[in-house]
């Protein structure tokens, strides 16, 4: 096993890879659904933009 997690870099269990913790899972989440959407609290499946928006690549949210 050489993963890590994405969040902490502690290595990564298998039941949550590519993260160490449900938390971590949780973190990563959050990030990702933020630097999308910006929609807190809204659950609208037919707002989700295209998949051509990479969080990464938005320092703006960082
Ligand atoms: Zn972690």
């Amino acid at each position: 096993m050489s993963k890590v997690c994405k969040i902490c870099k502690k290595p990564a269990v298998e039941n949550f890879a590519p993260f160490c913790t449900k938390r971590c899972a949780d973190v990563d989440l959050g990030r990702w659904l933020k630097g999308n959407y910006a929609i807190p609290g809204r659950d609208g499946e037919a707002t989700i933009p295209a998949n051509d928006i990479d969080p990464d690549a938005d320092p703006k949210f960082e």
